[in-house]
């Protein structure tokens, strides 16, 4: 046996010998080469170049145009890259990406400048709905309309006799129901006001088809979950939007095992063009621990083994837990998820899965909700002893200023959303007060303390498209346009920070950073040329940008130019 082992040995190593000499004679040509290009790297032994080539998937060469050219062959493909950016593709660290999909696919109201063209635009989607399926989505906004009145049933009913609709108004507290959703919900003048909720009535009683917080009590129940197909679109839809706004990989939040099927389904197809980590809920962890697997378990492609959970709820619905009260809520502090109740029962859970060696993602939003959760970390270590964990809070939100150096003590990523920042900084003093504000989103103070930050969208949320965030993070500017310097801005990143976060940040949080996050000889040719330089246009054009090509794995996924020729 110790023999023909010690054979094998010898011939593999032969083997090996022959091999690297016949590659020192003849170097295989690079499949794609990218030249004359403004090469962003994130890799600190080379920050900067002018070329890449690409062989099968990955990246084999980094350098001058002279230096990458050496890889050119026959069959080489080669793109000149004009001078643009290249940047390493986007890794969004947090998303939805099944919601995400469905936000794309549903019926866009939000444009509609009148009752008219709202209903205009229903009608025209129930004549391309199949039957039996929902009309869905919406985000209406009747203030946009003259004069601006709720909409009725009675606007809708004539165009839509046979599909039920669902439409919500923009901040998701109303929506719409015609005649038939109404039906198959069993919503009559007799039905009671749902505790929480009112179904508007007009002046005979009879219900107007708007229902106010109404929708998880009686609509929600009767909307068919997606079917498989349905859920299969969904992605494929997610995956060509994802493509076409440069994110190269994403970290699914809360994924569902449906959702999971579906990736694996369109990974076995040869069909997923982004590359997915999913986490689904950590009341799952029985299933995941049994199994056996760790984290960043599978391939490049499709990986699970990280467990999501939630602390806390949010800030604008007065739910993020904080250890002092809201400003003008009178003794509300917000709530702990029902996942906490009791908080035995989530340690319990986070101890089970250190021990199966799956990874922890907590939304925590509040700062009492974030400190309680250190709290845990804290015994998930003592309990399974120091390991490379990657323990991660999602959102950090509103830290308290003790918990900034325990954050990196724990060695815990900071898994946030910029552009949450420019969205909810309309808002949050008047809601938390000046001094929590100021420890709010507070980017500059983690990296300070030297506590990693991932970046992500929180998609469908926010928006998906990469440079609403790179733009949220260096120049903190509200929606509003009331902070034209920046919300705090004592909290700004630079550029190459940003990029840095959402690209190797992002892959450290997967524990995939040796294998993407930059433009590195023998890692994954995923990356993004780019229309503009933002390293040097003014801030706040970035929002602007756009993207002209996006390679995954060295293959071409998106074309602006074949788009827009
Ligand atoms: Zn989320």
């Amino acid at each position: 046996m110790a023999k023909a082992a010690l054979h094998s040995i010898l011939s593999l190593s032969v083997c090996a010998l022959f091999v690297s000499s016949a590659l020192a004679q003849s170097k295989p040509a690079a499949d794609l080469i990218i030249s004359n290009a403004k090469v962003w790297t994130v890799d600190k032994s080379l920050p900067t170049a002018q070329a890449v080539a690409v062989l099968g998937d990955r990246l084999v060469a980094v350098g001058s145009n002279a230096d990458v050219d050496a890889w050119h062959g026959d069959h080489t493909r080669v793109i000149d890259a004009g001078g643009k950016l290249l940047l390493p593709g986007f890794n969004d660290a947090h998303v939805h990406f099944v919601s995400g999909g469905m936000q794309l696919t549903n019926v866009q109201l939000k444009d509609a400048t009148s009752a008219q063209e709202f209903a205009r635009l229903i009608g025209e989607r129930a004549k391309v709905t199949p039957k039996g399926e929902w009309i869905l989505g919406g985000n209406w906004d009747e203030t946009k309309w003259n004069p601006p009145n709720m909409p009725t049933k009675a606007l809708i009913d004539a165009l839509t006799p046979d599909t039920p609709v669902f439409v919500s108004r923009y901040d998701g507290h109303m929506g719409l129901a015609n005649s038939v959703a109404l039906r198959l919900a069993g919503i009559t003048a007799k039905t009671p006001d749902p505790p929480g909720g009112t179904v508007v009535r007009d002046a005979r009683g009879n219900p107007t088809g708007a229902l106010k917080d109404a929708e998880t009590d009686y609509i929600d129940k009767v909307i068919p979950r997606l079917s498989h197909d349905q859920r299969l679109r969904v992605v494929k839809r997610a995956l060509a939007y994802a493509a076409s706004v440069g994110v190269t990989s994403v970290q699914h939040m809360s994924a569902s095992y449906q959702d999971v099927a579906v990736y694996s389904e369109l990974l076995q197809r040869g069909e997923l063009t982004t590359r997915i980590y999913a986490a689904p809920s950590i009341v799952h962890v029985d299933d995941q621990a049994k199994l056996g697997i760790g984290r960043a378990f599978g391939g490049p492609y499709l990986r699970v083994g990280a467990l999501k959970a939630f602390a806390d709820g949010s800030l604008g619905s007065g739910t993020a837990y904080f250890y002092e009260p809201f400003v003008n809520q009178g003794n509300n502090r917000g709530l702990l998820s029902d996942e906490m109740h009791p908080i035995s029962l989530m340690r319990e859970r986070y101890l089970k899965a250190d021990a199966a060696g799956l990874q922890l993602c907590t939304h925590a939003i509040g700062d009492e909700g974030i400190s309680t959760i250190l709290d845990l970390y804290a015994d998930v270590i003592k309990a399974g002893g120091e390991k490379d964990r990657r323990l991660r809070i999602e959102h950090a939100q509103h830290m308290a200023a003790k918990d900034f150096g325990r954050f990196a003590q724990l060695h815990v990523i900071a898994s946030v959303q910029p552009y949450h920042a420019i969205d909810d900084g309309r808002f949050a003093e008047a809601h938390i007060g000046h001094d929590r504000a100021s420890r709010t989103y507070a980017f500059r103070t983690f990296l300070d303390h030297g506590v990693r930050l991932a970046f992500g969208t929180d998609w469908e949320v926010a928006p998906l498209d990469p440079m609403l965030t790179v733009y949220a993070a260096v120049t903190r500017a509200t929606l509003d346009g009331k902070n034209p310097n920046g919300w705090f801005p004592e909290q700004k990143l630079s550029v190459a920070e940003t990029i840095e976060a959402y690209t190797m940040g992002s892959a450290y949080a997967e524990f995939q950073e040796n294998e993407k996050g930059s433009i590195t000889p023998g890692k994954l040719a995923d990356m993004v040329l780019v229309s503009d330089d933002i390293f040097s246009i003014a801030p706040e054009k970035i929002r602007d940008v756009h993207i002209l090509k996006t390679f995954v794995g060295g293959k071409l996924v998106f074309d602006a130019s074949a788009v827009h020729p």
